[in-house]
């Protein structure tokens, strides 16, 4: 089944078609980053501009990069949430227009079933039961997922997500929008010194974290140090480490907890080198998307639906985007339910 995935859920526009035979056929995706980066955030207003600017001619260079026309087109997958509601709807009143104007099913997508699945995209996929580690920049989430559908959350952030602290820890110390990247590449020039940032949480019982009070850290730290370019990379050395040492700790704890050998990653944050390097170290199966689907892409959209959408799952011909929607209240594949 051939299945075009769109993602408009934030301020990246992406568009991909799954096969579920032959796999992926094509992606397009446009960032708007460096448009937000002027206000140093996201602008709601202008990301659904932006989307709707976007939406159509990606729709066509990945359909006619694909080789194929629209006809060819087997069903639609969506994202219908959790994201920005102006951005969202972008993409869910385009997927479903079309695939009621091709007379072919729809599929409602939740974001971070997508970017839980993205490590199926490779070569080496992993098979369930495992542990996954969502961290984006809205999301930070350690889930037991026994079956496709089937998820069960483990603990979250109970304030900011690991892509938000390291896009506001950035902004703090002078980086431009979106920090998180900048910073993980200043921390790998900086070196460890005395300066230790707190583990969050790991103190406690349980699988929750918090990550507001590193950047206060991070903050306090650049005003009491000589703020050269060499401080600022060992403060960004000093924040990831514990960012790192932190997720190290709870992912350790989740497995053990559950029993479960295999771990995913995945998110914008599954991007950063040192994470990825540390979690090797856990003694169990390690799987991550390549790099350029750990942030947001329409591919992990479109093979998150075809699962579905191959299963026989569809949507009536409304849309009803949720701006928030807990991953636990998706069920599993129909022919598994
Ligand atoms: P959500 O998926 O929760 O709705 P989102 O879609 O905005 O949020 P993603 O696109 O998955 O998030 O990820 C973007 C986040 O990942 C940003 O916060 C960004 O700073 C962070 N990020 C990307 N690359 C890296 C990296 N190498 N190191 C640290 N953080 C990174
Ligand atoms: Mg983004
Ligand atoms: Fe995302």
């Amino acid at each position: 089944m051939k299945v075009l995935g769109i993602e408009s859920s934030c301020d990246e526009t992406g568009v991909a078609i799954y096969d579920t035979e032959k796999g992926l056929l094509s992606e397009a995706l446009y960032s708007q980053v460096a448009m937000h980066a002027e206000y140093g955030g996201v602008v709601p207003e202008l990301a659904s501009r932006d989307h709707i600017r976007k939406i159509v001619p990606l729709i066509r260079e990945t359909v006619k990069n694909a080789g194929m026309t629209m006809q060819d087109l087997e069903g639609i997958a969506y994202t219908s949430g959790p994201g920005l509601i102006g951005a969202l709807m972008v993409g869910a009143s385009v997927g479903r227009t079309m695939a009621w104007s091709l007379g072919i099913p729809a599929l409602a997508v939740h974001h971070m079933e997508g970017h839980l699945l993205a490590p199926m995209l490779e070569e080496d996929a992993p098979e369930c039961p495992f542990v996954a580690l969502l961290v984006s920049g809205g999301h930070t989430m350690l889930v037991e997922v026994k079956a496709i559908g089937d998820y069960k959350i483990l603990g979250e952030s109970v304030d900011d997500a690991v892509g938000e602290a390291f896009d506001k820890t950035a902004k703090l110390m002078g980086l431009s929008y979106p920090g998180g990247p900048e910073l993980a590449a200043l921390a790998e020039k900086g070196k460890p010194t005395d300066i230790k940032f707190p583990r969050p949480m790991v103190n406690r019982p349980g699988l929750d974290f918090s990550f507001s009070g590193l950047k206060t850290a991070a903050l306090l730290a650049w005003e009491k140090s000589a703020q050269t370019d060499e401080a600022k990379a060992d403060i960004a050395y000093a924040f990831q480490e514990a960012i790192v040492d932190t997720l190290f700790i709870k992912c350790d704890r989740a497995l053990k907890q559950t029993g479960h050998k295999r771990l995913i990653v995945a998110g914008g944050v599954g991007a950063n080198k040192r994470l990825r390097e540390r979690l090797n170290d856990l003694g169990v199966e390690v799987f991550f998307p390549r790099q350029a689907f750990c942030t947001d892409n329409g591919a992990m959209i479109a093979y998150a639906g075809a699962l579905r959408l191959a299963a026989g799952q569809q949507e009536p011909a409304v849309i009803s985007p949720q701006p928030r929607w807990s991953l636990e209240t998706l069920t599993g594949l129909p022919e598994a339910v």
